[in-house]
């Protein structure tokens, strides 16, 4: 049959003929009848453009019908889909920020399960019974666990930075090393956050060092503020001087201007105890002089996403005031998330237990050994053809550019193909359901185990098992 496009053309049918086709009226008691019109139109569309393209195979008017509804059906069940999926992470990195950085803990889930489910007394004051403050029960556990005068918490800790430097520092100076000028991702980057932030910009030193004294030679009248920034995604390595904390808070006393340290991560243990690089704990750094911290509430802390800012009163009294605050501030699910995952922090014999995050960073290869040798077996006595399985040491890393530089050594499950692109396999396996990302490495697909949960085994068993496909031939 000749399938010149005009003669494909004729045959397709109206948008009309298509929503009175009577396979179609069970949809309009489901859907708006807007939403049906809107998808029939689109599906003529586009095939309107594959004939004219030429990519269509010849067919009578019937047959092109019926393809026609089979797909408006098809497109408009997928529509009502939630696209927000269940993602297996066996990518190895623990904070990952496209897969929602850090699970909650098992008592944050329950806390913003009540927040969800019933009324909450987010900002009443159950013995006044008059309006409370959202961030009370927060600061005083932030205040606990620092040694912080005050605190505050927003909606991130990009948040953070901008509300503390607008209201340190606007139409004022900061001083800041050119070691520091951070880009964070997501177009998070420090000049720009300070230009919306109506600060300005002092920056100092060099790229690979920055001394005392280019701090000291830069304060003037209208200095307002000593930034350092937590170069949390990348490391200079080499000839290089950062000028302590402990270094810019004698300059800031002497001169009588706050010092304040963005830390990114903001750990609040030492995560040397996992064999992690030193990083100073937010307590640590306000010890050592910072007038203020900010770090988020979703990365190493392992809690709901939040910029926690902590610090002496007088300044964070005055961020409490800025009208900015009420525009960022938290809702009552982070606050019942961040209080949860706070209150772990008091047992630190079982915090790292709770804490997902904590959890992962803490896992070695020997504690991964038994569930992944177990899964391999399991994979391999499917006796698939084509496809191998192999237990292989690799490394995670910890994300969310935070200490980019520390290794984990891990344990994944290898797969590789004889007949096929591993690719294939590895959008077969993120298309299901739940999705599965690992990761690609010189044509085979590995998933990590570090960051595979516990009670994932079994499905992610049955999705690599689904997304075998039999009967391939080269
Ligand atoms: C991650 C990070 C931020 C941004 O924090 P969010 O919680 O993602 O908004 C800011 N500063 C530094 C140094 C960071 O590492």
């Amino acid at each position: 049959m000749n399938n010149k496009p005009v003669d494909m053309l004729r045959n397709l049918p109206s948008v009309e003929e298509i929503i009175q086709n009577d396979q179609l009226s069970g949809l309009f008691t489901k859907y708006p009848r807007n939403i049906i019109v809107n998808t029939v139109r689109s599906v003529l569309q586009n095939n309107r453009q594959h004939i004219l393209n030429g990519n269509c195979t010849a067919m009578t008017k019937e047959e092109l019908r019926e393809k026609i509804l089979l797909e408006v059906k098809i497109k408009i069940a997928k529509s009502s889909n939630a696209k927000l999926r269940r993602v297996i992470n066996a990518t190895g990195v623990i904070i990952h920020t496209n897969l929602g950085r850090s699970l909650l803990s098992e008592s944050s889930i329950r806390a913003v399960n009540k927040a969800a489910s019933g009324f909450i007394n987010v900002e009443l004051n159950l013995n006044s019974g008059k309006r409370g403050s959202r961030y009370s029960p927060l600061e005083n556990l932030i205040i606990e666990l620092t040694g912080a005068e005050s605190a505050l918490v927003v909606n991130n800790n990009a948040a953070a930075v901008l509300l503390a430097l607008g209201t340190l520092a606007k139409n004022k100076e900061v001083i800041i090393s050119r070691g520091q000028l951070v880009e964070i991702g997501g177009s998070f980057r420090i000049p720009d956050v300070m230009v919306q932030s109506g600060a300005l910009m002092v920056e100092v030193g060099t790229t690979n060092k920055t001394h005392p004294e280019d701090y000291k030679r830069a304060i003037n009248d209208n200095t307002a503020l000593i930034l350092n920034v937590h170069t949390s995604n990348y490391r200079i390595v080499g000839f290089t001087r950062e000028t302590s904390i402990e270094e810019l808070a004698l300059i800031g006393r002497e001169a009588n201007i706050p010092v304040m340290s963005d830390l990114g991560s903001g750990s609040l243990i030492d995560l040397r105890s996992f064999n992690l690089p030193y990083e100073p704990t937010a307590g640590e750094v306000l010890r050592a002089g910072a007038d203020v911290v900010t770090f988020s509430g979703d990365k190493l802390l392992g809690g709901p996403q939040a910029g926690i800012i902590a610090g002496k009163r007088e300044l964070i009294e005055k961020m409490k005031k800025n009208p900015l605050t009420r525009a960022i501030r938290i809702d009552k699910f982070t606050v019942a998330a961040l209080e949860a995952t706070l209150m772990e922090y008091r047992n630190s014999n079982e915090v790292i237990s709770k804490i997902p995050t904590l959890n992962m960073l803490s896992i070695t290869k020997t504690d991964l050994y038994p569930v992944a040798r177990t899964l391999k077996d399991r994979l391999t006595n499917l006796k698939l053809p084509g496809i191998n399985f192999n237990l292989i040491e690799t490394v995670s890393r910890v994300g969310g550019g935070s200490l980019p530089t520390a290794e984990l050594p891990s344990l994944a499950i290898e797969i590789c193909l004889e007949n096929e692109e591993i690719s294939a396999l590895a959008t077969r396996l993120r298309l299901g359901s739940p999705a599965v990302m690992g990761r690609i490495q010189d044509g085979k697909l590995i998933l990590d185990m570090r960051t595979v949960q516990p009670d994932e085994i079994d499905t992610l068993f049955e999705a690599i098992k689904n997304s075998y496909l039999p009967d391939r031939k080269d």
